[in-house]
């Protein structure tokens, strides 16, 4: 029998583990057919609430229930990462705990890994429910990124994905710090087919995500997918050498042969500022990816495990 390995990162989601794997057993009759078998392994990244608890009431009645609970909160990039780690399965999947990513599309997914893809993957067509200001800026950060990255990252791609264990063991094989999975998955290549579906809105609870912490992670794609921003921060310089240098020759033409004498002691503090300003700022983009390349040289671990079962 082929396994698939269900893999469920869960952020204080006290109320949504037992309603995933009611619905998540719908589909039993399918893998019955199919001869697959299943494991579900709920990554608690550190949950405060009854999480753990709710997992642990789900492995007593049903032993393909797994947990791993990290010591805290890591982020669901890590607890993706502990899921893949601990799938023993032919066949993986990642799927948010809130019903989001609805288990009834598993048939049709499954049906494309018959056909030869080495990977299902979805996205959203549209961003109901979701405030608006939110879908603004994730769509300019798709547009940035198609832009500034060779890596295909596409808009409105969720986590929800199926993948032979030739894949995951691929993304492993990443074992950068600073994840950003979304572009992992299209930088380790292989065939994907990709399946659209209406946005389902969260079941029960709250985002985990802030407005900010959506933004920091943003800048962690792009950092970690491009090294664009680094050029800019050359282009500028170079921009501004040829401005002060034009400057130079207007104001030397302007003293020999109007005899005006160069005067301007405010504009020239508001260029010193501007400059300043510039050089300031092109030096954080440097330090942001010093910072990260600082992160990755320490080699930390991508999580701290407390318990599994
Ligand atoms: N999640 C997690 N760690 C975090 C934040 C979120 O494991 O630090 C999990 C969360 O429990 C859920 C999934 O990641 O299963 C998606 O989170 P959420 O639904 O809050 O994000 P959204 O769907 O709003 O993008
Ligand atoms: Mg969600």
């Amino acid at each position: 029998m082929r396994l698939l390995s269900v893999i469920v990162p869960c952020y204080n989601e006290e109320d949504n583990i037992a309603d995933f794997y009611a619905e998540f057993i719908k589909s039993k009759s399918f893998f019955e057919k199919k001869e697959l078998d299943y494991e579900i392994i709920y990554i608690d990244d550190g949950s405060e609430d009854n999480t753990v608890a709710e997992i642990k009431k789900l492995h007593e009645a049903d032993g393909r229930v797994h947990m791993v609970s990290f010591s805290r909160n890591f982020g669901k990039e890590a607890a993706m990462y502990a899921g893949f780690e601990h799938a023993k399965g032919d066949y993986v999947v990642t799927m948010d705990a809130d019903l989001q990513d609805p288990p009834s599309m598993l048939p049709e997914m499954f049906s494309y890994i018959e056909q030869g893809y080495d990977s299902v993957a979805t996205r959203r067509v549209n961003r109901k429910g979701e405030p608006p200001i939110r879908s603004f800026f994730a769509r300019m950060f798709y547009r940035l990124m198609r832009r500034i990255s060779k890596t295909e990252i596409v808009d409105g791609a969720r986590d929800y994905r199926l993948m032979t264990k030739q894949m995951v063991d691929a993304i492993l094989s990443v074992k950068e710090y600073n994840r950003f999975t979304k572009g992992i998955y299209g930088w380790v290549g292989f065939r994907t087919k990709w399946l659209e579906f209406e946005n389902v809105e969260r079941k029960k609870g709250e985002t985990k995500w802030s407005f900010w912490k959506l933004f920091t992670y943003s800048l962690e794609g792009i950092m970690a997918f491009s090294t664009a921003p680094l050029a800019f921060a050359s282009i500028l310089g170079i921009l501004f050498c040829i401005l002060a240098f034009l400057m130079i020759i207007v104001i030397i033409i302007k003293t020999l042969v109007f005899g005006d004498p160069t005067s301007g002691w405010p504009s020239m503090i508001c260029i010193l500022c501007l400059i300043s300003g510039v050089q300031l700022f092109c030096m954080g983009i440097i330090g942001q990816y010093l910072s990260k390349a600082y992160m990755e040289v320490k080699e930390r671990p991508i999580y701290i495990c407390k318990e599994e079962i």
